[in-house]
C-alpha cells in the first residue's frame, strides 16, 4: 500500500472502510471530499506508517515517506494555488494525529505550521490581517511548543496572561498587533529557556510535527486510554497533513464543533457551539466559553443553512449521529472533521429507535450502535424524586448538563486523589477548573465530574459522556482553590457554601443541579425506547439469557430485567438471615440426631417457602436450584465473638468450652478445595434429603395455587461421575418420597454443575446421567488456573502490568484455556446427548465478550447472570447474533 493518501474536494479514490490504514479522521475526510462536501485539501499518512516508524526508525521519518510527503505537499500548494514557506503567498498546515478507534482529547494537534518570521509578514501582506497573521503566528509556536517539544502549554499561558494583565484584557481576542508580536517574542523565550530551538525551516518542522504524532502513540496518556478503553490490535494512529483554513480572520469567520443529534438525550436538533474570530483549539479547550450552535442561524444564515444540510447529508450517508468540526473563513464553510459522535446511554438506545423508524438504518444496524456501557448508564439509579421541595432545596447552584447521571461521592480536586481514594471503594466526584487528557485516569475512577470552565464539548465533556461519567461543565458559581482544599459557591441569593475536599457532593448530570450533600438515587425502569429497542434484542439474539437470583424478590426484579428463568439459586445464601444462621451453626455442629434433625426441621419451612416464592415470580420458566455448596466453616461465628458464642452453647446445650473445640475442628486449612460441594450432600445425605423435600414440596405448592413451576436440581462441584450418581439417586428417592406422601407429582430434572476441571473432561460419562450442565466458570476458571478466586488481587493488577494476562479471567473468560475446556465439554455432552442443556452461571454470564464466546463459539443454550446485568447480557447475545 502507498504511505500517503490525498483527500480534499475531487478525490474520490478512498472511503470510510479504509479506517484500519487511515485513520478515522481520514478516511472521513476522503469520504467527505468523495460526497462532494469542501473539505480543506491535504493528504493522510496511513497508519501502517506510523507502525513502522515506532518499530523500525527509532524517532526518524524513513526517506521513502519523506520524499512522499514532499510530493503530496506539491499537489497541495497546487490545488490551494500556495506554496509551503513563501515569502509572499505562503500555505500553512494542521497536522493532527487520528487512530481507527477515536480517542478525544489524546490527540495531537498542530495547526498553522509552516509559519516562522518570513511567513508572517508574507500571510499579513496576503490577507490584509495583521492581527491574524501575528494571531496564528503565536498559536503556532505555543502548539508546536508544546506537542513536538513537550514544552509545558502552562508556561505559553503565563507569559500570556501577563501581558494580557498588564493591558488589562481579558478576552485573547483583545490582544492587538503589538501585543501579539510581544506575545511571539516571549514564546520564543519559552523555548530559549527550555534550551530548544524553535526551527525556522517550515519542512523541518512538518517532518519534526509528523514524528511527534507518530510518537504520540506510544506516550502514556494514549497508552493509559487504550488501555482504560480496552484498545487492541490497532497498528498506530495516522496523521492527517491538510491545509489550513482560518476561523481567526475577524467576525465573519469562525469555527465550531457540533452534533448532529442532542448527544445527552437523543433529541433530533443540532448540539454544538462555535465561536467567531477563533480557532478549533479555543472551543474544545475550554479557554473561552462559547456561543450555541442555534446563534449561527442569526450570526451568518447563509452558512447555517448550508451547515445544517451538511449535517443532514452526512447523517444519511454514515447512518449515525456525527460529530463535525467545522471552520468559516471569510464567510465561507469549511468541513474539517466528521466522525461518528460519542453519546450518553440515553441518547444511544433513542437514536437507534429512531433512525430505524426514519430508514435510515435496520434493526440489527441499531443494535450494534447501542453498546453494553450504554445499557449500564441508562440502568443505573437517578436521583429520586427530583421535583420534591427536598431535592429543590438541596440545589446550591448549576452548571451545563454535560453528561448524563447521578454521580454522588467525595470532593476531590487532583486526579490523583481520586484514584488513590477510589482505590480504597471511596466514591469521589473530580472537581477542576477545567480536565486534560492528564486527568483520564482520575475521570475514569470518579462517579463524576465538575468543572467551573468549558462547555458542553470541552475536553471533561467528551470523555465524561463516552464513559457514562455524570459530568457538569461550565459552572461559573463555583471557585476553586487547590491550594487551601476548598470549593467555594455561591447561591444564587449571593450567599456561599464553602466545601472541603472529601465532603460529599452530589451532581445531577442530566439538568446540571449542584447539590453540596449526599443525596438518595433510586433504580430506573425499562419504558419507551428502551422498551422497544429490547424487544428487537430478544428478536434476534439466539441464546437465552437466565439470572442468578436467592430471593423471590431478585426473581422478580431479573423477570423485569427479561430473564427467562433462573439460572442458579445458591441455596446457601438463604441461610444468611439471623434467625436461620443459628440453626444451620447447629446443623454442622450437632453431635446428635436429634440435634440435626430439629435444626433441619426448622431450616426446611424457610426453605419452602423460599422456593415457592421464585417459582411464583418465575411462572413457566425453569428454576434452577443448586443444592448446597460452600464450605461448612463459612457458616461458623469468629471465636471472638462472645455473645454469638453464648447464645449458639445454649442452644446446643453445651459449654462454651466445648463449643470452641467443635468450631475449631471443622476449620479446614484450604476451604475452597475441602468439604464443599457434593462433597458436602455426600457426607452428610440428611442436608441434600431436606433441600430436595423443601424443592419438590415448593413445586406442588405452587403448581396447587395455578403456577407453572419448573424446578430443576442442580449438583455442585462434581468431578466423577459416581458422585454425580449417588447425589442424583438420593434426589430421586427424596422426591419420590414426597410424591407417595402426598399423592401429587410433578416433572424435574437433574443436572450438574461442571466446574472441576476433571468433570469437564469427563463430560461424556457425565452427560450419560445428567439432564442438563452448567458451567461454574468461576470455580472452572479458579482450578484450570489454579489462582484462588478470593486471593488474586494480589497479584492479577501486576500480571496485568506485565502483559501475561490481558484481562482479568474472572471477568472475561480466559477463551484459550478454560473456554477449550468449555468446547470440549459442550461437544461430548452432545455427542451423547444431542440436545443436552448446557448453559453458563459465573460471573462471566454478564460479561458481554464472554456471551459472545458462549453463543458463537461455545455454542451454549443461555448464560444466567445476576439480575441487573440481564439487559447488558441480553443486548452482548444480541451483538453476537449480527
Ligand atoms: C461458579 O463456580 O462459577 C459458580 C457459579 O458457583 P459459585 O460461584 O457459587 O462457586
Ligand atoms: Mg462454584
Amino acid at each position: 500500500e502507498a504511505p500517503c493518501f490525498p483527500f480534499g474536494a475531487g478525490e474520490k479514490g478512498r472511503s470510510a472502510d479504509d479506517k484500519w490504514l487511515l485513520g478515522g479522521k481520514g478516511a472521513n475526510l476522503a469520504e467527505m471530499s468523495a460526497i462532494g462536501l469542501s473539505v480543506p485539501p491535504g493528504f493522510t499518512l496511513t497508519t501502517e506508517c506510523c507502525r513502522e516508524y515506532c518499530s523500525n526508525w527509532n524517532g526518524e521519518l524513513p526517506p521513502s515517506l519523506w520524499s512522499e510527503v514532499t510530493a503530496q505537499l506539491k499537489v497541495v500548494e497546487s490545488k490551494m494555488d500556495c506554496d509551503f514557506g513563501s515569502d509572499s503567498n505562503p500555505l500553512l498546515l494542521s497536522v493532527r494525529s487520528g487512530a481507527a478507534i477515536s480517542m478525544p482529547g489524546m490527540m495531537d494537534t498542530v495547526l498553522n505550521l509552516g509559519m516562522n518570521d518570513v511567513v508572517v509578514e508574507a500571510l499579513s501582506a496576503k490577507t490584509g490581517n495583521a492581527r491574524f497573521a501575528w494571531d496564528s503566528y503565536r498559536r503556532f509556536l505555543e502548539m508546536f511548543g508544546n506537542v513536538v517539544l513537550e514544552i509545558s502549554r502552562s508556561e505559553f499561558e503565563e507569559e500570556l496572561d501577563n501581558i494580557k494583565f498588564e493591558k488589562g484584557y481579558f478576552e485573547d481576542n483583545e490582544l492587538q498587533v503589538d501585543d501579539l508580536k510581544t506575545v511571539v517574542s516571549a514564546f520564543k523565550e519559552v523555548y530559549v529557556k527550555n534550551k530548544l530551538s524553535f526551527p525556522d525551516d517550515v519542512y523541518e518542522q512538518l517532518r519534526l510535527a509528523i514524528g511527534a504524532v507518530f510518537g504520540g502513540w506510544n506516550g502514556d496518556r494514549a497508552i493509559k486510554y487504550r488501555e482504560v478503553e480496552n484498545i487492541r490490535n490497532l497498528l498506530g494512529t495516522a496523521v492527517n497533513v491538510q491545509s489550513m483554513v482560518f476561523g481567526n480572520m475577524g467576525q465573519t469567520s469562525g469555527t465550531g464543533v457540533c452534533f448532529t443529534r442532542d448527544p445527552n438525550n437523543g433529541k433530533d436538533e443540532l448540539f454544538g457551539e462555535f465561536l467567531i474570530d477563533a480557532q478549533g483549539e479555543d472551543v474544545v479547550a475550554g479557554i473561552r466559553t462559547p456561543q450555541p450552535i442555534s446563534e449561527l442561524e442569526t450570526a451568518m444564515p447563509e452558512v447555517y443553512a448550508e451547515f445544517k444540510m451538511n449535517t443532514e447529508i452526512l447523517e444519511k450517508h454514515y447512518g449515525d449521529m456525527q460529530d463535525i468540526e467545522f471552520t468559516i473563513q471569510e464567510g465561507k464553510l469549511f468541513m474539517l472533521q466528521t466522525r461518528n459522535g460519542k453519546r450518553g446511554g440515553e441518547a444511544a438506545v433513542k437514536m437507534a429507535v429512531d433512525f430505524v423508524e426514519e430508514g435510515l438504518i435496520d434493526k440489527k444496524e441499531a443494535i450494534n450502535k447501542v453498546l453494553p456501557e450504554h445499557l449500564d448508564q441508562l440502568l443505573h439509579p437517578s436521583f429520586s424524586d427530583t421535583e420534591s421541595a427536598t431535592y429543590k432545596n438541596a440545589v446550591v447552584a448549576s452548571g451545563l448538563p454535560a453528561s448524563p447521571g447521578a454521580a454522588v461521592g467525595e470532593i476531590c480536586f487532583t486526579n490523583e486523589d481520586v484514584v488513590t481514594k477510589s482505590e480504597k471503594g471511596i466514591p469521589c466526584v473530580l472537581v477542576r477548573d477545567e480536565t486534560s487528557p492528564d486527568d483520564v485516569a482520575g475521570m475514569y475512577a470518579s462517579e463524576g465530574i465538575l468543572t467551573a470552565r468549558g462547555g458542553m464539548t470541552s475536553h471533561a465533556a467528551v470523555v465524561a459522556r463516552g464513559w457514562g461519567r455524570p459530568c457538569i461543565c461550565g459552572c461559573s458559581d463555583i471557585k476553586i482553590d487547590e491550594a487551601a482544599g476548598t470549593l467555594t459557591i455561591t447561591k444564587e441569593d449571593g450567599s456561599t457554601v464553602v466545601m472541603k475536599a472529601g465532603d460529599c457532593i452530589s451532581l445531577n448530570g442530566n439538568t446540571g443541579e449542584i447539590m453540596a450533600e449526599k443525596m438518595g438515587v433510586s433504580p430506573p425502569a425499562m419504558k419507551g425506547d428502551l422498551e422497544q429497542f429490547m424487544e428487537w434484542v430478544d428478536e434476534i439474539k439466539e441464546i437465552d439469557v437466565l439470572a442468578n437470583a436467592d430471593t423471590p424478590d431478585d426473581a422478580a426484579e431479573a423477570r423485569k430485567n427479561g430473564a427467562v428463568g433462573i439460572g442458579l439459586v445458591r441455596t446457601e445464601h438463604m441461610f444468611f438471615e439471623p434467625e436461620r444462621i443459628g440453626q444451620v451453626r447447629q446443623l454442622i455442629l450437632s453431635k446428635s440426631e436429634a440435634q440435626t434433625k430439629e435444626a433441619l426441621d426448622n431450616l426446611l419451612p424457610y426453605q419452602r417457602s423460599d422456593f415457592e416464592g421464585i417459582f411464583k415470580a418465575m411462572d413457566g420458566y425453569p428454576v434452577t436450584i443448586r443444592l448446597l455448596d460452600p464450605p461448612l466453616h463459612e457458616f461458623l461465628p469468629g471465636l471472638e465473638d462472645e455473645e454469638v458464642l453464648q447464645k449458639l452453647s445454649s442452644q446446643m446445650s453445651m459449654t462454651v468450652t466445648e463449643l470452641v473445640e467443635e468450631i475449631k475442628s471443622a476449620a479446614e486449612v484450604n476451604p475452597m478445595l475441602g468439604l464443599r460441594g457434593c462433597r458436602l450432600g455426600i457426607t452428610r445425605p440428611e442436608i441434600i434429603e431436606m433441600q430436595v423435600r423443601g424443592i419438590i414440596e415448593a413445586a406442588l405448592n405452587a403448581i396447587d395455587n395455578g403456577v407453572d413451576a419448573i424446578p430443576d436440581i442442580m449438583i455442585p462441584l462434581v468431578g466423577k461421575v459416581q458422585e454425580f450418581r449417588d447425589q442424583a439417586k438420593l434426589v430421586r428417592a427424596t422426591a419420590d418420597k414426597v410424591f407417595e406422601e402426598t399423592g401429587k407429582t410433578c416433572k424435574y430434572r437433574v443436572g450438574t454443575m461442571i466446574e472441576i476441571p476433571r468433570a469437564a473432561l469427563t463430560a461424556h460419562e457425565i452427560a450419560k446421567e445428567a439432564d442438563f450442565f452448567s458451567f461454574g466458570s468461576n470455580d472452572l476458571t479458579q482450578m484450570t488456573f489454579g489462582y484462588s478466586r478470593d486471593d488474586v488481587g494480589t497479584f492479577i493488577p501486576e500480571y496485568k502490568r506485565k502483559g501475561i494476562l490481558l484481562d482479568d479471567p474472572f471477568v472475561t473468560v480466559d477463551v484459550e484455556g478454560v473456554g477449550q475446556l468449555i468446547k470440549s465439554t459442550v461437544k461430548n455432552g452432545r455427542e451423547v446427548k444431542p440436545d443436552l442443556k448446557i448453559g453458563v452461571c459465573g460471573e462471566h454470564g454478564g460479561d458481554p465478550r464472554s456471551v459472545e464466546f458462549f453463543s458463537n463459539d461455545a455454542g451454549l443454550s443461555y448464560v444466567s447472570c445476576s439480575p441487573f446485568r440481564v439487559p447488558i447480557a441480553r443486548l452482548a447475545a444480541a451483538h453476537a447474533a449480527t
